[in-house]
């Protein structure tokens, strides 16, 4: 696309956020496959805990919240009980929010070896102690020769503290060695009748349509975890990559794997999680409904960053389907994203002739508001960092003189991030 292919706004909401609120599981932004991804996400291997001073630290409201209609779905061959929503453990190294999540019913904890280095598990290794039966643990490995596979698993259940995981993935397949290879299919079976993981199949960031119509074909994988929302795109929070999809071709893949007996594990659920941004919605709950609607998607693996966000997640469970109201929080967030997501497509990449970085002001200003708190501060600080290429040259600028490929309104969004990151 050059930059005068410009895609407007009506158009993408047209063809985008209305059609699939709309439908549920038929999801498409009418674009074709996943773009990719800069940085690695969360799951996909190099993952760091949350930075200090993020909403990790808050603590939960004076007042008990209401209590979640804790609902169940079974995932796996044997048909392992979870809790529709799940706490995604990777974006946090704090133990007290696990905690609050297994205190409000949540049975469903998504970690990773990758995942802090390996102290990742052990955090929900310590949490999890004397009461082990009362949670399910995910866990994953990196696609590897056999004997490193089995090291890293033993390694996972060493820092887990437990003798078995219920649910061990390939961390972040993308190719289809990664589902079907010998090494694959004799560590899991050799786990499996060791009795060290009760379920196994494999998370997957990129490339993931082809992978579960390789999945369905080939029926050995129990378990898949892949990006799913109702937006059809997510941007990672911490690495800042941006990755979207056919949702109409990925509910077709899901369906088929479905048909063939896999489960699903929803992952970026709330498409990137921004919560301000624009008209000042939440969503998550909504978001969380919606990937529910899917009775293929068993769990979520959901990044939950503060007391808050765990009540308002663990309250999507059992609350049935979407109503007027879900629909209409879901359609202004797709409208606020659409007008102010940078995409990091990098097709502005050295236009400007002041040296701005366009993209990486988008990237800390999206991180500024829509998360607030320590991201916000966190941005600040990488803005100092840009020297002359922030967007301080914006402000004398009468007319920006780069078009976005996107249709995002630079000159305007590049001024207010410098009025509030500079
Ligand atoms: S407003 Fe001016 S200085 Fe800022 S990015 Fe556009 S052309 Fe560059
Ligand atoms: S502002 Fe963002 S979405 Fe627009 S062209 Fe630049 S990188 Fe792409």
């Amino acid at each position: 696309m050059t930059e005068h292919e410009k895609i407007d706004r009506k158009t993408f909401l047209g063809g985008c956020g209305k059609a699939f609120l709309g439908l549920g599981l038929g999801v498409s932004c009418g674009k074709s496959s996943s773009r990719e991804e800069k940085v690695a996400p969360s799951g996909s291997g190099n993952s760091s805990p949350a930075p200090a001073g993020t909403a990790d630290s808050a603590a939960p409201a004076d007042t008990a919240p209401a209590r979640p209609k804790i609902a169940y779905r079974t995932l796996g061959r044997d048909g392992i009980e979870v809790t529709e929503v799940g706490f995604g453990a990777s974006r946090t190294m704090n133990p007290r929010l696990v905690d609050y999540a297994l205190e409000l019913g949540i049975n469903f904890l998504d970690t990773g070896r990758s995942y802090a280095n390996g102290q990742n598990e052990v955090m929900v290794g310590k949490v999890i102690k004397g009461r082990r039966q009362q949670v399910v643990i995910n866990s994953k490995v990196r696609f590897a020769s056999l004997e490193k596979m089995q090291k890293d698993l033993e390694s996972s259940l060493s820092a887990l503290g437990t003798d078995y995981i219920d649910s061990m993935l390939i961390h972040g397949a993308s190719k289809p060695e990664h589902l079907d290879s010998p090494e694959v299919r004799e560590f899991f079976s050799r786990a499996r009748e060791q009795g060290k993981v009760r379920t196994f199949g494999f998370s997957s960031h990129s490339n993931f349509i082809e992978l579960l119509e390789l999945a369905a074909r080939d029926k050995f994988h129990e378990v898949i975890m892949v990006p799913y929302n109702f937006m059809g795109s997510y941007e990672h929070m911490l690495g800042g990559s941006y990755n979207e999809w056919d949702s109409q071709a990925l509910a077709r893949a899901i369906e088929s794997c479905g048909k063939a007996g896999i489960d699903f594990i929803a992952m970026k659920g709330c498409s990137g999680g921004f919560k301000k941004e624009g008209t000042g919605v939440q969503t998550y709950r909504a978001a969380l409904k919606w990937i529910l609607q899917n009775p293929y998607m068993k769990t979520t693996a959901t990044a939950m960053g503060n007391f808050q966000e765990i009540e308002e997640d663990a309250n999507a469970m059992g609350a049935g389907a979407l109503n007027t109201e879900d629909k209409r929080l879901l359609e202004a967030y797709a409208a606020s994203y659409s007008a102010w997501y940078c995409r990091m497509c990098g097709q502005c990449s050295g236009r400007c002739p002041e040296g701005v970085d366009i993209a990486g002001v988008n990237r800390l200003h999206m991180y500024a508001v829509g998360y607030g708190g320590g991201m916000a501060r966190q941005a600040r600080r990488e803005y100092a960092a840009l020297g002359n290429a922030s967007a301080a040259a914006c402000e004398d600028c009468t007319a920006c003189r780069v078009r976005c490929a996107y249709g995002l309104p630079l000159g305007r969004k590049l001024t207010d991030a410098h009025a509030l990151l500079g």
